[in-house]
């Protein structure tokens, strides 16, 4: 059986799945919900933030079949929140009835780094150059030219992790072995800046894009991203919103799509990577525009129109990992102080529910709402300072 296409638009009231328990998920359970529907989450953790927030749990892993049929049995239509979910899950479910947004195989090219890439080339959209590392062979014939470069292992990373930075050829061979799974090296280039695009693409073809986010990486892990809401139209932000539509139109999406570009020293633009589902560097949303990442992934779920992108003002996103709950004189536990942050003036608290704090985790984010990014900006430098991260 195909995926149910008559079943649009699915009233409020109505229950919409979930792929996935993590934060993403729980803040489309949030947005969902307060448009009025139930939501579903499917996720083998017992403790999940989507979980503790969702009207059901199905506690079960993303590939068993009886939990599968249990989500698309209540479920007309499902979404996820993660990009390694199998794809074949997201079929079982069409298979089986559901709506699926977006559909596996938009997911199925995403997932894999040596696909991703491929196919961005076939929109016509630069990527960094890069080859794909199957065997050893494929390094010893790897150009000169992608050195020093980083191997990225082609599928299941995320926040930097299996990724490993090589100067030489020798030290990719060394970071293919301890991987041990399909790669792709790509050249290391020299950034000027990075940004991102995230966009909803409904089933009708009719595209939004959210204002570019200038985002801020640190170790790999998205660390901040500003939006100043006078600046958009400029020249690069219409180039990236060009090549995030060629994208998601070649992968005939429908659902919520980040697209991360590179900037690089002379000013040209390249894509990074695709996320199929919202991201980080859109987490800005849920406080500075008109409907958040997730109010759209609700929206296109149900299938009904798509809601508007507009800024209400500048804004920047202070991601909070784990760190913060490390004194870094003693290196002991304690608690962020929370009424200070939530003292700063234009500060928007978003904390995930996660149990157990640890290095490099994401535990949640800021959102520093200004008149103007200078406003936004200083309200983040207090943010920071009292979190006890750089800003
Ligand atoms: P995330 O889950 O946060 O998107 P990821 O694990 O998928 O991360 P990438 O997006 O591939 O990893 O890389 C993380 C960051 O590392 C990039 O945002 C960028 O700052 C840096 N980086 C990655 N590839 C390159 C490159 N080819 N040249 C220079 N910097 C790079
Ligand atoms: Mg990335």
């Amino acid at each position: 059986m195909n995926e149910a296409t008559n079943v649009f638009p699915i009233a409020p009231g109505d229950w919409l799945g979930m792929i996935g328990g993590g934060q993403l998920g729980r803040m489309f359970c949030h947005a969902a919900q307060s448009l009025g529907y139930k939501v579903a989450v499917l996720d083998p953790d017992t403790a999940s933030p989507a979980g503790a927030v969702a009207d059901m749990h199905i506690q079960a892993s993303y590939d068993d079949e009886a939990g599968l049929r249990q989500l698309s049995a209540r479920c007309k239509s499902v979404t996820t929140e993660f990009e390694n979910v199998p794809a074949q899950s997201l079929q079982m479910l069409a298979d089986l009835g559901s709506s699926v947004r977006p559909a596996a195989a938009a997911v199925a090219i995403v997932q894999d780094r040596i696909s991703e890439k491929a196919f961005i080339q076939e929109a016509g959209v630069p990527v960094a150059p890069y080859v794909p590392v199957r065997s050893d062979l494929d390094l010893v014939a790897a150009p000169d030219t992608l050195f020093p470069g980083i191997l990225k292992a082609a599928r299941l990373g995320y926040d930097g992790k299996g990724q490993a930075r090589v100067g030489n050829r020798q030290e990719a061979q060394q970071a293919f072995a301890e991987f041990g799974v399909a790669c792709v090296l790509e050249a290391l280039l020299p950034l000027a800046s990075e940004l991102s695009v995230v966009m909803a693409r409904g089933a009708d073809g009719k595209t939004v894009f959210f204002p570019s986010a200038q985002n801020e990486h640190r170790d790999g892990i998205l660390a901040v991203s500003s939006v100043d809401a006078q600046s958009a139209g400029q020249a690069l932000a219409v180039q990236a919103v060009q090549s995030a539509q060629a994208i998601a139109e070649g992968l005939r999406y429908v659902g919520v799509l980040c697209v991360e570009f590179f900037v690089l020293q002379d000013g040209s633009l390249i894509v990074n990577e695709i996320a199929p589902r919202p991201h980080n560097s859109g987490h800005y949303t849920m406080n500075a525009s008109i409907s958040s990442q997730f109010e759209q992934q609700a929206r296109v779920t149900a299938g009904l129109p798509l809601g508007s992108t507009d800024s209400l003002c500048s804004v920047v996103m202070l991601n909070i990992l784990g760190d913060v709950w490390f004194d870094s004189s003693t290196g002991g536990k304690r608690e962020p102080d929370w009424s200070a942050v939530l003292a700063v003036p234009g500060a928007k608290l978003h904390l995930y529910g996660k149990a157990e704090a640890r290095r490099g985790r994401k535990m949640g984010h800021v959102n520093v709402l200004g008149a103007t990014l200078a406003d936004a900006q200083a309200g983040a430098a207090q943010v920071a300072q009292v979190l006890g991260v750089p800003f």
